[in-house]
């Protein structure tokens, strides 16, 4: 390999290595984006089919110094691999529920209203993670009947037991479960059915092409007809058209979040969204 490498380590090496300075770059200054307060939470409208508002999605977004936004598919996996997504997942906790008990003290949450906020598996199974909820619901007055955490199916194929337990705990506390990217992961059916989920939410990969792809579509028929069946609610993620909301309505799925409705937006924004109650 020496002898035809000359080339090829010339021009591998740099590249290499600047990737990996990126990475410990972007893993430094994630480091310090909390205390600098590079971090908010951007909150995108879950809705029903009379496009009145039942609840929001918490997203993280990082403003960074120099680079500007970086989106969370690059900095949540970091934030996972280096543990920071410990910290940085309890700051979002903290942020939604301190916003979620303003919303309700102002009157602002309709009936049935529900936050979710996004728990990463290496969140979840933190063995801090129930005592961390339980203290961020007395800090910040949240209602938990008003909370709602999204799971993904990596968690489900984990220890099940002591991930049922967990789960247990939190559905006692009143928090509502919903698992994230539904049918993209390796979950058992058998282990779902044993789970004190509310709620399934099909990714928004099977709802892109819901109209034009029939495999997309026995996908999206069968885990709604499955989630009745199991008495869980469903909500589509990414519906984007008219049409693809009629067809999810025609399937049996009346909750919907997606730029169709509404992108992520600011605090104030949704504030605002809330105050009418209801999309235009
Ligand atoms: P996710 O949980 O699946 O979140 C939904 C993503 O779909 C969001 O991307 C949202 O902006 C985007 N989206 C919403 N409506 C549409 C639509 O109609 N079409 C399309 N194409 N996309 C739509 P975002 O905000 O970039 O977040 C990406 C991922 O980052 C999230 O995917 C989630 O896995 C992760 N993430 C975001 N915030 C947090 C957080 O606070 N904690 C953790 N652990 N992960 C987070
Ligand atoms: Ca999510
Ligand atoms: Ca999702
Ligand atoms: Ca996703």
């Amino acid at each position: 390999a020496k002898s035809s490498g000359r080339n090829t380590f010339h021009f591998y090496r740099p590249s290499m290595q600047l990737l990996a300075d990126q990475h410990l770059a972007m893993e430094k200054s994630l480091h310090t984006s909390l205390q600098n307060n590079e971090l908010y939470l951007h909150y995108q409208p879950q809705v029903n089919q009379d496009f009145q508002i039942i609840g929001a999605e918490a997203l993280l977004r990082w403003q960074h110094p120099d680079q500007g936004f970086v989106p969370p598919d690059q900095f949540i996996p970091l934030a996972e691999e280096t543990g920071l997504i410990l910290p940085i997942g309890r700051w979002v906790l903290e942020q939604a529920c301190f916003q979620l008990s303003r919303w309700e003290k102002e009157g602002l949450c309709p009936e049935n209203f529900r936050l979710a906020v996004n728990i990463s598996a290496r969140q979840f199974e933190h063995g801090n993670f129930i005592d961390s909820l339980n203290e961020v619901i007395q800090q910040t007055g949240a209602n938990p009947d008003l909370l709602e955490l999204e799971l993904t199916e990596s968690l489900l194929i984990s220890s099940l037991e002591s991930t049922i337990e967990k789960m247990e705990a939190i559905r006692a506390m009143g928090i509502a479960l919903s698992i994230d990217d539904f049918g993209t992961g390796y979950s058992s059916l058998k282990y779902l059915k044993k789970m004190p989920i509310s709620q399934l939410k099909i990714d928004k990969s099977f709802i892109a092409d819901l109209l034009t792809d029939t495999n997309d579509k026995a996908i999206t028929e069968t885990i709604i007809a499955m989630a009745n069946h199991m008495k869980l609610q469903t909500i589509a993620e990414g519906v984007e058209d008219a049409d693809v909301m009629e067809q999810l309505i025609k399937l049996g799925c009346y909750h919907f979040q997606g730029y169709y409705f509404s992108r992520p937006v600011s605090v104030e924004n949704y504030t605002e969204l809330l105050k009418v109650q209801k999309l235009p």
